[in-house]
């Protein structure tokens, strides 16, 4: 192996520049030659590469956004499209491929993996819904943003004695309402894993109103049926009733950008650093994650093989904090 790629695809998040300039760096450090390709797969198909070196990934560590760009690629789903994707990395002579995105970028590796071409991926996303890794590139970056939000929404809440709906993303994962439930001290955390009733929701309401509190913080996960408005809706007609007037905030965007925590610095220059490294070894196939505060390798198969489960106890934690 003389040449590998690096790219960053599909939703993006505030850790991928790290991500990018640990690649880059490693694989220089190793002997290799790095290329990189804009817009994920859909620079791939269209050639857009460029050769990168030391000082292309210079100050960037703290830098939101990806400076290779991201995109989706409607052409990569279909295999008329990955063969493209074949063929465009023969023309540029790259013999090894990382790439950095979430559950559906990394099932698109393992789809060109399959087609005989030497891939490695690295978990990158917000929603923390991949599997063989304990934490992805981004999430600590976008739940601190996610604090930062209802801190400030809990001064104004018990100023005027409100119930707030705060929508996070995550798509269909409830990890980051859950955990910036826990860690933001809400009284109620609906995610798409876990049932609860209206009439629940409307109780939890009430009981914070009896116990004195002079807020009501509700953590929505994007990925919650049947969604915040329906429930925001459903709570007005309420109101007077549950003791407290009701406000709704999607934080939306801004999850996603910003510069990257500490954490997320060390995570993605960890695994951005394994990546080249394991191709070397004939690790392609593989997922670099981090197991028990450990670099470890998953097949990529398993790392989006299926949903990945909220743990029990981070719920149970939720319900026993909110009183
Ligand atoms: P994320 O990587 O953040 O989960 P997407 O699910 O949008 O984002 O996937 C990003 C891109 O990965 C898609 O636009 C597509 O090009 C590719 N991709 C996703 N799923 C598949 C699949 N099943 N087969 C091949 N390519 C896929």
């Amino acid at each position: 192996m003389k040449r590998i790629g690096v790219l960053t695809s599909g939703g993006d998040n505030p850790g991928l520049n790290p991500c990018i300039r640990a690649v880059v760096r490693s694989a220089l450090h190793l002997g290799l030659e790095v290329m990189g390709i804009r817009r994920g797969y859909a620079g791939l198909l269209d050639g857009e590469i460029i050769e990168m070196n030391g000082r292309s990934v210079g100050g960037i560590i703290g830098r939101g956004g990806t400076i290779l760009g991201t995109a989706r690629c409607p052409e990569f789903y279909e295999p008329k499209g990955r063969k493209e994707a074949l063929r465009s990395l023969n023309r540029f002579g790259i013999d090894g491929l990382v790439v950095i995105g979430g559950n559906g970028s990394l099932t698109g590796a393992l789809e060109l993996w399959r087609m005989g071409f030497p891939v490695i991926g690295i978990p990158g996303t917000i929603d923390n819904d991949v599997n063989g890794t304990d934490i992805s590139i981004g999430v600590d970056t976008a739940l601190n943003t996610i604090l930062d939000a209802i801190d400030k929404i809990k001064d104004t809440a018990s100023s005027h004695n409100r119930a707030f709906l705060i929508e996070t993303m995550g798509r269909n994962s409830g990890y980051l309402a859950l955990a910036s439930g826990i860690a933001g001290g809400a009284e109620l955390v609906l995610c798409p894993e876990v049932e609860v009733s209206f009439e629940e929701i409307c109780q939890t309401i009430e009981e914070a109103y009896v116990l004195g509190k002079s807020h009501c913080i509700i953590i929505v996960a994007e990925g919650w049926k049947p969604g915040t408005q329906v429930l925001a809706q459903y709570l007005l007609e309420r109101e007077d009733t549950l003791g407290f007037s009701v406000r709704v905030t999607q934080l939306g965007h801004v999850q996603r950008g910003g510069s990257p925590s500490a954490f997320d610095r060390l995570l993605a220059t960890q695994m951005g650093a394994a990546a080249p490294r394991e191709l070397l070894k004939g690790n392609a196939g593989h997922m670099i994650g981090l197991v028990k505060n450990e670099i470890a390798l998953t097949p990529l198969e398993e790392a989006v093989a299926f949903d990945k489960q909220l743990s029990p106890q981070m719920v149970e934690l939720a319900e026993i904090m909110r009183k």
